[in-house]
């Protein structure tokens, strides 16, 4: 398949919640939208321009936390992913939860989310569901989408344990469908049923429009690959649109596929662009160093644990994404990572002191 992506994602009621057109029985209220004012955040902040665009960065443990406009989060979990969109007061659409009941909890506890209309899991590793008892505790969760491919098994069985338990129902993500909450949309990329999720990568597929140098072909076999593949690359791939006053932010949430997938992804959506990349696989070594000219992200997140056993993230793979033009956020070394305000003032903020 090859859904289509609508654009360009604007919002004819931004800010968004004062008229909610509100997906899935979700309706987001006004979310606050000032500013962050602290003069003392200013005075720690250093200016990356990129042409017309700015990304502000702010290292502060002193202003407020979140930022009040916050849009996108990667919570500090360890060796995982734990992700949050912001939906509205209070809410946020979770990817994955990282392996730590406790640590996922606290980052959202942190963020003041009480509300998760939707957790998306993207595959069943425990460094991507074990947390889910976390987002449970205390919130209300209205709705969990799973991958297709329930492997491994243990990971599978557990989420259906979890989720039976809070009463809440689950659904499968597939290639194609779109979701809107508020001014946050997405499109599914992958998993694609209809797709060879194990491509020959010696196939060439469209040249990307990026100007980066490593827009070069992938060095890897056509079946090699990590342990742990298959559900690695049966991870949902979301491409965010967020709308702000003066454009759409455009984030692409990777999960952990490795080049079999994102190759089949590329090979959908050759003109795949997107302001936030969250690299995908813990910044692994085993890359499509054309995920990475194509999408040409401002921002590049790796959400990584520190001291590691895997090697990630691989020098090669933060070589690239720096490569193609990205400032990169490590959460090993950085902490929890937001990303806030507007698609012509873009802020990424961090703090190591969250638990
Ligand atoms: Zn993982």
């Amino acid at each position: 398949m090859n859904p289509s992506i609508p654009g360009p994602y604007l919002d004819p009621d931004y800010p968004p919640g004062r008229a909610s057109r509100g997906g899935d029985g979700f309706r987001s209220t006004s979310r606050t939208r000032r500013h962050l004012a602290a003069a003392a955040v200013v005075a720690l902040a250093t200016v990356l321009a990129s042409a017309a665009l700015t990304v502000l960065v702010l290292r502060s443990r002193s202003a407020p936390w979140p930022p009040p406009d916050w849009l996108f989060a990667a919570c500090d979990v360890g060796q995982g992913d734990a992700l949050a969109l912001a939906v509205g007061p209070a809410a946020a659409v979770v990817v994955d939860t990282g392996p730590d009941p406790a640590k996922a909890d606290r980052c959202l506890a942190s963020l003041g989310v009480r509300k998760v209309p939707l957790l998306v899991l993207t595959h069943f590793h425990a460094d991507h569901v074990d947390g889910v008892p976390g987002v449970l505790h205390g919130r209300t969760v209205t709705e969990i989408e799973t991958t297709d491919d329930p492997d491994p098994p243990r990971g599978a069985a557990e989420v259906a344990s979890w989720a039976h338990a809070a009463e809440v129902p689950t659904t499968q993500a597939a290639a194609g469908e779109h979701r809107e909450y508020g001014a946050l949309s997405w499109n599914v990329l992958w998993p694609d049923a209809a797709a060879d999720r194990n491509p020959d990568l010696t196939r060439p597929k469209p040249k990307p429009k990026s100007d980066s140098k490593h827009s070069h072909r992938p060095r890897t076999s056509s079946h090699g690959g990590e342990e742990g593949s298959g559900p690695n690359n049966a991870s949902v791939v979301l491409y965010v649109h967020i709308a702000t006053r003066d454009g759409p932010i455009r984030l692409l949430l990777t999960g952990d596929i490795e080049p079999p997938a994102q190759h089949a992804v590329l090979a959908a959506h050759p003109d795949l662009a997107a302001d936030v990349l969250k690299v995908p696989h813990h910044g692994s070594a085993y890359q499509d160093p054309d995920l990475f000219a194509v999408v040409h992200p401002r921002v590049a997140v790796i959400s990584v644990g520190a001291g590691n056993t895997y090697g990630h993230p691989a020098a090669r793979t933060v070589d690239l994404a720096s490569g193609a033009g990205a400032r990169v956020f490590r959460t090993d070394r950085d902490g929890q990572i937001v990303v806030a305000g507007t698609a012509l003032h873009l802020r990424v903020a961090t703090r190591r002191d969250t638990h």
